[in-house]
């Protein structure tokens, strides 16, 4: 949000084997071999078994209803180049009341942001709400340039972070978010920005407790 503002408002606009071999008249030594390779799958399988757990993907959580909500929504390839994120500067809301807000500040198309992140007041504590303007695919109005706004999205956690720390389920679910996007989503290449980085000097948006330098760590 922007200094001005008082309430959230961003103007600015193996198998094992080997076992068949018993009914093989065969050899003994073939079913021996047998019975050692299905040991050592035995013995094996579960610690490639970890492995695999290790390297898998982790199971969506907080973004199991965005994913149902955006199925039909169709991301143009390079639309969007940049990720910038908010704090709503007050402790309650949610889409609704910001949207009804943006609106009464005469924004047509209502909420400035793309995804709003709650704190537990007003919504549920990490939950994701999608903006009509994700929906719509239209350029957001969560900074002053018009020409960021074009390609940038725009997420929003609600709280005032100068004074207090997101909940650790609205900074999980933004690095849940975030990743997606990223991932399956808008491409890796994607910049991610606090407010304040896209307009130095004009905003402490997304507040001194915000994480950005953790953010930056994850994703550049
Ligand atoms: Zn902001």
């Amino acid at each position: 949000m922007t200094e001005s503002a008082s309430v959230a408002f961003d103007d600015d606009s193996a198998p094992a084997g080997g076992l068949a071999t018993l009914s093989n008249p065969g050899t003994r030594r073939s079913f021996l071999r047998g019975a050692g390779l299905a040991l050592l799958g035995t013995v094996l399988s579960p610690l490639m078994a970890q492995s695999r757990g290790a390297r898998a993907k982790p199971k969506p959580r907080f973004t199991v209803p965005v994913r149902a909500r955006v199925k039909n929504v169709k991301v143009r390839k390079g639309r969007w180049t940049t990720l910038i994120v908010h704090h709503s500067g007050i402790r309650s809301g949610n889409a609704t009341t910001y949207d009804r807000e943006h609106r009464r500040r005469g924004m047509e198309n209502g909420l400035a942001y793309h995804f709003v992140i709650g704190n537990g007041v007003d919504s549920g504590d990490g939950e994701i709400e999608v903006g009509s303007r994700w929906m719509r695919q239209i350029k957001g109005g969560h900074v002053r340039s018009d020409q960021i706004n074009e390609v940038a999205i725009g997420i929003c956690l609600v709280g005032n972070f100068d004074q207090v720390r997101p909940t650790p389920n609205q900074v999980a679910a933004l690095k849940e978010l975030v990743t997606y996007l990223r991932n399956e989503v808008v491409g890796s290449r994607i910049k991610f920005q606090g407010h304040r980085e896209a307009h130095p000097g004009h905003t402490a948006c997304p507040g001194r407790y915000f994480p950005l330098k953790e953010m930056h760590r994850l994703f550049g």
